[in-house]
């Protein structure tokens, strides 16, 4: 069992959980982060710090985020990381999975961008 991170993250990614994280398990892609499923020791402070509400506990999702569970979990696998002992901070931002490669980009970050667009 490890927290996993859903949709809400995307083009959000602001990195505030990563800065909580005491094992540095939260591993940067292109539109999100991702949590390693074992090397999370289950702490809970990623999940308090979230400012969208992004972080789960993988028994808890919802069945709409059940895909968010397999995403956390293949990312590793997908993108070659394997068990890293923890995120680099200072490399570049990894590929994402593929299935938020090719998601939608967050009505979050559009409606935002629509607000500013008619203030201006
Ligand atoms: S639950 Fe704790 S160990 Fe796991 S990702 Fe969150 S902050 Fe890191
Ligand atoms: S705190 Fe939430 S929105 Fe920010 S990077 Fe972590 S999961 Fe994504």
């Amino acid at each position: 069992m490890a927290l996993i991170i859903n949709a809400e993250c995307i083009d959000i990614k602001d990195g505030e959980c990563t800065v909580v994280c005491p094992v540095d398990c939260i591993y940067e892609g292109t539109r999100m982060f991702y949590i390693h499923p074992t090397e999370c020791i289950e702490c809970g402070l990623c999940e308090s710090v979230c400012p969208v509400d992004a972080i789960r506990y993988d028994d808890e999702v919802t069945p709409e985020e059940e895909i968010y569970v397999t995403i956390n979990r293949e990312y590793f696998e997908v993108t070659g990381l394997g068990s890293p002992g923890g995120w680099d901070r200072t490399a570049p931002a990894a590929v994402d999975h593929p299935i938020v490669a090719a998601a939608p980009p967050n009505k979050t970050t559009v409606e935002t961008a629509l607000n500013e667009e008619n203030n201006t």
